[in-house]
Parts: structure tokens; C-alpha cells; sequence
């Protein structure tokens, strides 16, 4: 199951990583895991069913019940996590050399954005866990009574292929450094760095058992793992579909605490007060162009006052150029592939219903092919679009931004909030009360005031509605991965 690559020296293991092993499949099966650079094969990667999942939670219960993990000191596990953040960095040009082959993203952002971001999270919660305090309750004289947080056991953690490593640390960050065992499964398309990072949590001194990835596609090792009897919490994030699935599995089998980041279609108002509509244009347009528009925060509706819009689109398109995808390894390309043909497809059709449903394509709306056998789709803006065409009520998950239009506030904050996601928000305007005031009418887990790109591991990230329930990052996140007890004390004093 390895292979080597011609142009590269870098050699991928698609087995799977149970109990410190790398191992195949217990069925023996493997699928291909082919690159959106160019189409060419990675390597055959574990297809790993509910026998492997098996394996891995025993391997991961075991770890947790002989304590040699959650045993240690909050000291020494922040020690060992800031050795495995710094792994992460030594390997940093490996890691994102196979984030980019194996999800198409530019090498560029997956060295400095993706890497970086991943190791900065798993340095953060470790030198976070012993800072940490438990608390005491204020208690009669003859009672104490200690609120303790413990770490929840056994984590089943599932994660989408847009950001692989970043959106593994943001769940197994704070799970390890609180204590727990934890079993990924990462997105069958794009499972390669999930098991790098699993070798180097082992070399940095996570004990075997502790971090396991089986991975594998969704109802064949996914499921399994939501509906397991010994996981104690499922941490997903993908799509809304999936997401209210893992709910339903997390309630039929043993009431696992569960925790979702699911979709969204995020709204970004642009006020004709806007303090500087330079810098708002180049953020609507970078956020929406940035990973292929595969973001979950996306700004993939943008409404623009009406008496700026025209002279905002021009500038729009003045930008659009410098999004011309191009080969991902390439380091001075800024728009990679997509993830692959089914997505390339997917965004294809919803550039389709754009045009059959009357809005106005003003640039891209077709592939392209920097790389022969690549996946590629030119960046897209639609305007006239309408709340209610698919274009502005589905998440395209692509480089395609719908433009739509207001000249009234209270308008604006109603068609904002007309969608069943609630991820995030952002509001342009020098008024400050009209910024206050539009940011807390809006719906969203986070919104943003003059900027769409801040992002920060101290501050939480989740959704509102149907974008999901709980937060990553931030001090919040370890509330998904620990129990809170109270221990009663009784108190006979002998004064
Ligand atoms: P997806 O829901 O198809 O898959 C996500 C993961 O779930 C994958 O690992 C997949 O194999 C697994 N899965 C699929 N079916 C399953 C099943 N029946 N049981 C258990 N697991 C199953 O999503 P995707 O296409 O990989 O990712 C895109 C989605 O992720 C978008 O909707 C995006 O908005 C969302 N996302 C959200 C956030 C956030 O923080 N809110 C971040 C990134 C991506």
C-alpha cells in the first residue's frame, strides 16, 4: 500500500493506524486515493470497516482505562503536545506537499495556513491544559463540595476533506490534551496526512492506543464508529445531511455526547458607508476564491447596497484574474483544484441552475485545465441573484459567489437570516450603531465588522441553526471532550 512518487520524494502509506500500528484493512480491501492535481494515484489507502473500528475503539479503551495517558499530569501531556505541534512543523514541507496532491489546495497555503494552523492549535491546548483550574462550590461549613472536569473517555472523531489537518487539531487538540483517547476518521477523500499526523503524536510520546485513524468511507467506518456502544463522544464536522445522521446515530445507540460543524451559506452585507470599499472588495472576493471556495464560512452570499453595487462589481472583477486556478505546486499559484471529479460536478451543476434560474454569470462558470487531469473550476460570480434561486440557498462548496442587492437594513437582516444555516456573518459600515445593531440581529455563530478574514485558535468557532451544535477552539472546546463531577466532601470539625 505504498507507492513512490516519480517527481517527489515522498513516499504515502494509506494503512491504517490502530494501537501505535500501521496495519491493512482486517478485510483486506483498500481503495484508490487518487490526486485532483493531475489525476494520478497516491496510493491504496485501508478501506476500514466496522471490524477496524472495532479494533481501534478496544485500542482506544484500553489506553484510556490503564490511565497512561489520561494519568499523566497536566504537565506532562502539555510537554508531549508541544513536541508533536513541533513534529508537525519539522514536517511541515512533507505535510503540505500531501495536503496538496492528495485535496488540491495551493502548496503555498498548505504550508503556511494549513500546517502552521494545525500545529499552532496543538500547541495551544497543550500549553492550555495546566492552566486550566478546577473549582469549589460555595459550600455550608459542613460540606465541600469540588467541581472537577474529567476527560469524557473514548472520542469518535469524523472530519471533511476542505481543511484535513485543521479540522482534525481543532477536535483532536483539546480531546488529547484533556486526557481522552481518541479514534479519527478522516474524509476518504483526503485521508493521507490524518495518518502522518497519528505517526507523529506516537514519535512525540502519545502513548499507542491513545490516537487511532481508521480511514475509510462514511456509512462503512463512519457510522460504525457514531453508533459504537464504547465511544463516549462523536466530534463531526461535514455536511448538514450527514451531521443531523450523526445525531440520530448518537441517540439510537448509547446517548454518546455528540458535537457537530456543519454547513453554511454565510452572509456578507455591504453598507454604502462602508469605511473602505477597497479593502471590502478584496475580502469578499478572497474569501469566497480562498481554499476554492471549499470554506464552510464562506461568504457565498454577498449583498451590496444598491447605490455602490455597480461600482463594486467592477472592482470585483477587476480581482477575479488573479484567481486563475493554476497547478497547485506551483508556489505562486493562489487557486488550486477542487477536491475531486464528484465535486468538480456538483459545482458545475449549481453553475447550471445559477444560469437556468435567471441570475447573471459575469465571469467564469467553466473548467479549466492548468494540469491535464486535473479538477479545476474558474472563479465565478453571478449577480442578480435572488434569496430563493438554489444558487443563494444551498452550499455550493466551490468558487462561486452570488451577488445580491438591498437599500434597506431591515430588509438586508431579514434575507440574510433566510437560510437554515447560521456559521457566520459579516457586516461593512463605518455607523456604529448600525454595526452593533446588525450584528446582533444576524443569526450567526460569528460575525465579522469591516474584515471577513480574522481567525484566531482563542476564539470560538461553530454555528447557529442547522450549521451545527457546539464550538471549536477557544478554552469552549474542552467543554465537548470533558465530564464536569462534583464530589461532596462532608466536613465534621472538630472546632
Ligand atoms: P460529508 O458530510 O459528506 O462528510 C464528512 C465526513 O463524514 C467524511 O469523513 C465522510 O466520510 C463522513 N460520513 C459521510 N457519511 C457518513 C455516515 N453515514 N456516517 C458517518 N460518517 C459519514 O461532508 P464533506 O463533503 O466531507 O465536507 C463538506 C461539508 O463540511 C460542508 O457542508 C462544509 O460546510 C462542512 N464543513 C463544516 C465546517 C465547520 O466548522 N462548520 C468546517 C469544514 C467543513
Amino acid at each position: 500500500m505504498t507507492s513512490q512518487l516519480t517527481d517527489q520524494t515522498i513516499t504515502f502509506d494509506g494503512r491504517a493506524f490502530i494501537n501505535g500500528e500501521r496495519v491493512a484493512a482486517r478485510s483486506g480491501a483498500a481503495f484508490d486515493c487518487l490526486s485532483p492535481v493531475d489525476g494520478r494515484l497516491l496510493t491504496q489507502v485501508a478501506r476500514c470497516t466496522e471490524a477496524d473500528v472495532d479494533a481501534a475503539v478496544a485500542a482506544a479503551r484500553t489506553a484510556f482505562e490503564d490511565r497512561r495517558w489520561a494519568g499523566l499530569a497536566p504537565a506532562q501531556r502539555k510537554r508531549v503536545m508541544i513536541k508533536f505541534a513541533d513534529l508537525l512543523l519539522a514536517h511541515a514541507d512533507e505535510l503540505a506537499l500531501t495536503e496538496t496532491l492528495d485535496m488540491g489546495k495551493p502548496v503555498k497555503y498548505a504550508k503556511g495556513v494549513d500546517v502552521n494552523s494545525a500545529a499552532n492549535c496543538i500547541r495551544w491546548y497543550g500549553e492550555a491544559v495546566d492552566k486550566v483550574y478546577d473549582e469549589i462550590a460555595p459550600t455550608p461549613a459542613t460540606g465541600l463540595a469540588l467541581i472537577t472536569r474529567e476527560p469524557v473517555g473514548v472520542v469518535g472523531i469524523i472530519v471533511p476533506w476542505n481543511y484535513p489537518m485543521i479540522m482534525a487539531a481543532w477536535k483532536i487538540a483539546p480531546a488529547l490534551a484533556a486526557g481522552n483517547s481518541v479514534v479519527l476518521k478522516p474524509s476518504e477523500k483526503s485521508p493521507l496526512t490524518a495518518l502522518r499526523l497519528a505517526e507523529l503524536a506516537l514519535a512525540a510520546g502519545i502513548p499507542p492506543g491513545v490516537f487511532n485513524v481508521v480511514p475509510g468511507f462514511g456509512p462503512e467506518a463512519g457510522s460504525p464508529l457514531a453508533l459504537h456502544m464504547d465511544v463516549d463522544c462523536i466530534a463531526f464536522t461535514g455536511s448538514t445531511r450527514v451531521g443531523k445522521h450523526i445525531h440520530v446515530m448518537a441517540g439510537q445507540s448509547n446517548l454518546k455526547r455528540a458535537w457537530t460543524e456543519l454547513g453554511g451559506k454565510s452572509p456578507n452585507i455591504v453598507f454604502a458607508d462602508c469605511p473602505n470599499l477597497d479593502r471590502a472588495v478584496e475580502a469578499a472576493v478572497g474569501s469566497i476564491f480562498f481554499n476554492q471556495g471549499e470554506s464552510c464560512n464562506a461568504p457565498s452570499r454577498l449583498f451590496v447596497e444598491d447605490s455602490i453595487r455597480e461600482r463594486f462589481l467592477e472592482k470585483a472583477l477587476a480581482l477575479v484574474p488573479q484567481y486563475e486556478p493554476g497547478n497547485p505546486l506551483d508556489k505562486a499559484t493562489v487557486m488550486g483544484a477542487v477536491v475531486d471529479q464528484t465535486q468538480l460536478n456538483t459545482v458545475m451543476r449549481y453553475i447550471e441552475a445559477g444560469k437556468s434560474e435567471g441570475a447573471a454569470l459575469l465571469t467564469g462558470g467553466t473548467t479549466a485545465e492548468p494540469v491535464r487531469g486535473g479538477c479545476y473550476v474558474r472563479p465565478t460570480i453571478f449577480a442578480g441573484v435572488k434569496n430563493d434561486m438554489t444558487i443563494a440557498r444551498e452550499e455550493i462548496f466551490g468558487p462561486v459567489l452570488s451577488v445580491l442587492g438591498f437599500n434597506d437594513v431591515a430588509d438586508v437582516v431579514r434575507q440574510a437570516n433566510q437560510t437554515i444555516y447560521g456559521l457566520q456573518a459579516g457586516v461593512w459600515t463605518r455607523d456604529i450603531n448600525k454595526a452593533h445593531g446588525v450584528a446582533r440581529a444576524l443569526r450567526a455563530g460569528t460575525v465579522h465588522v469591516n474584515q471577513y478574514d480574522e481567525d484566531d485558535i482563542t476564539v470560538p468557532f461553530g454555528g447557529f441553526k442547522q450549521s451545527g451544535v457546539g464550538r471549536d477552539k477557544s478554552l469552549h472546546a474542552f467543554d465537548k471532550y470533558t465530564e464536569t463531577k462534583t464530589t461532596w466532601i462532608r466536613i465534621d470539625s472538630p472546632v
